[in-house]
């Protein structure tokens, strides 16, 4: 079963196109890539499946609810880092996720072992009762993913979670997700302008000015040559 489902979804601002006929799957538990420069849509697309916005025409269904027809269900589903923070700089990380559990109705000891038990997994358990101000931008990161985690979502959704880290946080977070992606049923899709965080073995979408230009696994658009390659042929060399 498709855990993901997005088909023929259009979107603009004013006159501005932002997403042109995006259609695409993924199957439960992979890790799916969503590559393209700056101003793809990436983030429109994601806004689309977050319900922020909504598209005029297309559809989109998450672990088999139709976002349209059951949003409630959809998005109860759903784990979503966007592009920006939206963690309290003020709070530790454990209030951080303590308030996101009870958002989700999770309180009390069940809320206590999905925060450890998140923060466990992510590697930031010993930062727990830290100020999120005090962490660097990789351990904040790690907090927001791990807050996504405490519903237990079928599928997770992030935007360009290692814009603005260093080669060794982007490569940690990259790594986490994976990992996470193969531990679990959990299907992630990853939003980057960067190649080298796609592994060969990942689906992958390639976004371009609001349009798919190729939906397969990583390796199978590389085809011989390197991922990098075959991208930057694909959006041209200004991508
Ligand atoms: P990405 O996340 O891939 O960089 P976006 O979805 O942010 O792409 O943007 C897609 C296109 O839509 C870009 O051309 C961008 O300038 C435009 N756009 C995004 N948000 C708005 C907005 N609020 N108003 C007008 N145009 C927008
Ligand atoms: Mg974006």
């Amino acid at each position: 079963m498709s855990a993901l489902r997005v088909s023929d979804l259009h979107y603009r601002y004013g006159s501005k196109v932002a997403l042109d006929g995006v259609g695409f799957s993924i199957d439960e538990g992979r890790f799916c890539a969503l590559l393209g420069p700056n101003g793809a849509g990436k983030s429109t697309l994601f806004s689309l499946l977050a319900g922020l916005l909504a598209a005029p025409e297309g559809g989109i269904a998450i672990a088999g609810h139709d976002m349209r027809t059951q949003p409630k269900a959809a998005l109860a589903r759903m784990g979503v880092v966007f592009q920006q923070t939206t963690l309290d700089l003020d709070l530790t990380v454990a209030q951080n996720l303590r308030y996101f559990a009870a958002l989700h109705g999770l309180t009390g000891r069940t809320a206590a072992s999905r925060i450890d038990e998140a923060l466990d997994r992510l590697d930031m358990l010993e930062r727990a009762s830290e100020k999120v101000r005090a962490l660097n931008g990789g351990h904040r990161r790690r907090t927001e993913i791990a807050r996504a985690l405490l519903h237990r979502p079928a599928v997770m959704l992030l935007d360009e979670p290692t814009v603005g880290l260093d080669a060794p946080a982007r490569a940690a977070i990259t790594n986490h997700v994976h990992d996470l992606c193969d531990d679990t049923q959990m299907t992630v899709l990853w939003a980057t302008h960067l190649t080298d965080e796609v592994r060969l073995t990942d689906e992958l979408v390639i976004l371009h000015k609001g349009k798919v230009l190729a939906s397969d696994t990583a390796h199978r658009i590389a085809g011989d040559r390197p991922l990098q390659a075959a991208f930057l042929e694909m959006v041209g060399e200004t991508g």
